[in-house]
């Protein structure tokens, strides 16, 4: 409740994006389709904005909302990857990206993330920022490409880390289906923020967020 009154609150201070980005954001809403919170917009967007990365990595790009959300934020040299498998989302991916990407600053690319991920670090590529925002129980199993890809000081921000409030909860009061993913993510989280190659800080934004840089 106190956190819906923030975000209330909050509100009038926002700096909008441009109308496309809010036409898409009502379209995925009204759809169901699972995009980034308002609250975790304004984090990426500060974070973006002040260190202003030329490589970003995305996993989980549903149907391209947060991927031109971020675009909006970046200067024009900044190229974007994002990863999707699911053709449903990949359908409605296309179009949004040829419609309002015509500069081409997103690469798309098609498939399961682990296969995608491998193939990034044999190729050599590296990102200076990489959001995280796909399968809640796969973040573990990315978790060693993901570091590999990252740049000395790069920042992983991780998306979705309360599982709406799940992951405090005891093991025992959450739902069978959802019992796996509460564990993986306690696993995650416990894995990131005593990694040795990360600085980590868990923050309750959205529907709770991690900040990880990687060290030097
Ligand atoms: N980042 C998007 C946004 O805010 O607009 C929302 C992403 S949605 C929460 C997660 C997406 O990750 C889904 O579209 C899902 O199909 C995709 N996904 C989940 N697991 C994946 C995997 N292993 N490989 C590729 N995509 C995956």
């Amino acid at each position: 409740m106190e956190q819906e009154r923030m975000e209330v609150f909050l509100e009038r201070f926002r700096q909008e994006p441009p109308s496309y980005i809010r036409v898409l954001e009502k379209q995925a809403l009204a759809e169901d389709v699972p995009i980034i919170r308002r609250g975790t917009q304004d984090v990426l967007r500060f974070l973006l904005r002040t260190r202003e990365p030329e490589r970003l990595l995305e996993i989980g790009t549903a149907i391209g909302y947060s991927a031109l959300f971020m675009k909006e934020c970046l200067p024009e040299k900044s190229r974007i990857t994002t990863i999707e498998k699911v053709e449903m989302r990949l359908v409605e991916a296309r179009k949004n990206l040829a419609e309002y990407d015509k500069e081409g600053r997103i690469r798309l690319l098609e498939g399961e993330a682990a296969e995608k991920l491998h193939e990034l670090v044999k190729k050599g590529e590296t990102f200076d920022f990489i959001f995280m925002d796909a399968a809640k129980g796969q973040y573990l199993n990315f978790l060693p490409d993901v570091a590999a890809l990252l740049t000395p000081s790069g920042l992983l921000v991780s998306d979705n880390i309360w599982h709406e409030g799940d992951v405090m909860e005891s093991r025992y009061a959450v739902t069978r289906r959802d019992r796996t993913i509460h564990g993986r993510m306690r696993e995650y989280l416990q894995a990131i923020t005593h990694h040795e190659q990360l600085e980590t800080i868990c923050l309750p934004v959205g529907d709770g967020m991690t900040i990880s840089q990687k060290r030097n």
